[in-house]
């Protein structure tokens, strides 16, 4: 008997965790966290709903946290076995999950200095980098197109997802006593405008499907006026003789924003001399990136040429400049005009952004640009909803800085592309199931699917159990 356990990424974008049985063998999909879910004193157990040890193998999509960010936990509690990956992914993970490391001991820190004066015990961080460390041993990376065996019976191919570098398609193939039943997991779905990355792979076999459904309700705007958009921004900036800020996501995201800046300057048009990557581990991920070129698109030959030669993202971009120390982060708010400065988190929840917004939103001269999506109850939603004062590092702040938000720079497919992409699996279609995705978003996505194509989209519910 093969059984699917829906335990993550339900009716929700994060925490990505699917348990496979088959048999007496148990194989764990992706194991993501949950976005906040870390909390310094939440016991470890409250996280994993079957026993790590009892675990023979674990597949991985992508190196993205909320499908990855478990795994130095999952070791941590005894899982001994393989992590199956493809290789920039393994490069990524590295990077990540010793990040995660760093930022949760920060966390504990705080925490425990603040239980020391209220004399309670300490408490230890979920994981720490030595859990990392053991994670990377137990990888076994794995060729895209490669059909490889995972344990006896089991099967698994990875696909370009081209939605970050290493992002895949994972099929899987799984024989029980009676039957073998093939299994095709999405992942997360690139969006086909991507200037780096390939059009996601097509598959046109499966016996049942699990597709992301992030943008299940809608549409991006078109590339092309997104671009136009930044470029006006950019120029407002000039005119206004201030600065550019940019909140970014580390991986995919900032790689795309220098691919653009870097073809405003080689198309005369970038009147801004320096661009600052603010962010040491994007300057890491950019690292990963440049070690995987042989995966980018052919769709822009001189990009190519440039990050081929040996120089660096410097090649395409000559005013990009990485200030990997804090007093080169610092100096930064001595720059009052003419700069672009791209730094994380995000979503502004954390990282060196918020010292920029610090300096720097008061002014009328000042230009914010948001490019990704922006969470309820974060500082990035509050900008972008037009606060006029917002409160962070225990300070008040009036905004006077122009808020932009960029809404086509997206890392995911929207709901044509998600669709055209199932419409490939023909003549017969698998069981389908809508996964990493808000409800309202796939009761869209379903709706479509049953108009364009006649076909019944599942929407599994937490813990839920299906036999393939
Ligand atoms: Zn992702």
């Amino acid at each position: 008997m093969i059984k699917l356990h829906f335990l993550g990424a339900i009716q929700q974008v994060t925490g990505s965790c699917y348990l496979l049985e088959i048999d007496e063998r148990k194989l764990l999909l992706e194991c993501g966290m949950i976005q906040g879910e870390i909390k310094p004193n939440k016991p470890v157990e409250k996280f994993f709903h079957f026993d790590p040890r009892a675990l023979d193998a674990v597949v991985l999509s992508h190196a993205h946290i909320d499908h990855s960010g478990l795994l130095p936990a999952l070791v941590r509690e005894g899982y001994t076995g393989p992590v199956f990956v493809t290789l920039p992914t393994f490069d990524l993970l590295g990077v990540m999950l010793k990040d995660a490391a760093f930022l949760q001991q920060k966390d504990v820190e705080w925490e425990n200095k603040k239980r020391l004066r209220a004399g309670k015990a300490p408490i230890d961080p979920l994981y720490d980098i030595n859990d990392v460390e053991q994670v990377l041993k137990q990888v076994v990376p794995v060729d895209y197109g490669e059909r490889s065996r995972l344990l006896k019976g089991v099967d698994v191919c990875f696909h370009d997802a081209g939605h970050i570098i290493g992002s895949s398609i994972v099929e899987l193939w799984m024989s029980d006593k009676q039957q073998t039943r093939k299994l095709v997991f999405s992942g997360d779905l690139g969006n086909k405008c991507s200037p780096l990355l390939r059009d996601p792979h097509l598959i046109e076999e499966a016996d049942v499907l699990l597709l992301e459904s992030t943008y299940g309700d809608r549409d991006h705007r078109p590339a092309a006026g997104t671009i136009e958009e930044f470029k006006q921004v950019l120029d407002a900036a000039m005119e206004d003789q201030g600065n550019v800020f940019i909140p970014s996501f580390a991986v995919g995201r900032t790689q795309d924003l220098i691919y653009h800046l870097g073809q405003f300057y080689h198309d005369g048009k970038l009147q801004q001399q320096k661009v600052y990557l603010d962010s040491p581990m994007a300057a890491s991920v950019n690292d990963v990136y440049l070690r995987h070129t042989e995966l980018y698109n052919d769709d822009n030959p001189a990009f190519n040429k440039s990050i081929n030669s040996g120089v660096g993202w410097q090649k395409w971009l000559p005013s990009l400049t990485y200030t990997r120390s804090t007093e080169e982060s610092m100096a930064l708010n001595t720059i009052s005009s003419g700069a672009i400065i791209i730094a994380g988190s995000g979503m502004c929840t954390g990282g060196r952004i918020r010292h920029h917004l610090k300096h720097n939103l008061w002014h009328r001269r000042s230009h914010i640009v948001f490019v990704g999506f922006q969470a309820r109850g974060t500082l990035g939603r509050a900008l972008v909803d037009g606060a006029q004062r917002v409160n962070f590092m225990g300070m008040e702040f009036m905004v006077n800085a122009q808020i932009h938000t960029l809404g086509g720079f997206s890392a995911h497919a929207g709901q044509s592309q998600l669709v055209e992409w199932a419409d490939h699996f023909k003549p017969k279609r698998p069981r389908l199931y809508l996964v990493h995705g808000e409800l309202d978003k796939m009761l869209c996505l379903q709706k479509r699917l049953m108009e364009d194509h006649q076909w019944y989209a599942n929407i599994p519910s937490q813990g839920e159990v299906i036999e393939l």
